[in-house]
């Protein structure tokens, strides 16, 4: 999936953060959020935990090792918004068709 960018550095990705990620790619080798559910699979994107828009930091005790479905999925829940599309005021998904909806609708 394609997202909008904005400049690396201007979110705070600089050298330091490619420091970090070549070190969790080389420590952590498995996508942590996986490992949590009990799946194995490769990690390759260097996370922030707590956002940096958010307040979060650079350390370590910031970043977890991430695969491209989890960060996918982290970034789409701090913009509050699911998988399938936006979600209403009361955090329901818009989308008709999304399965937490069916209930609702049937
Ligand atoms: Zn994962």
């Amino acid at each position: 999936m394609a997202w909008p960018r904005t400049s690396r550095h201007a979110r705070g990705y600089g050298t330091a953060h490619d420091k970090m990620r070549a070190h969790l790619l080389a420590t952590v080798i498995l996508c942590e959020e996986c490992t949590r559910r009990g799946r194995v699979t490769p990690g390759h994107i260097a996370d922030h935990i707590k956002p940096l828009a958010q307040g979060g930091t650079g350390d370590r005790s910031n970043y977890q090792l991430l695969c491209q479905d989890c960060s996918d999925a982290k970034t789409l829940a701090e913009k509050g918004q699911t998988a399938r599309g936006a979600t209403d005021a009361s955090g329901f998904p818009t989308d008709p068709t999304h399965p937490w909806n069916r209930a609702r609708h049937a």
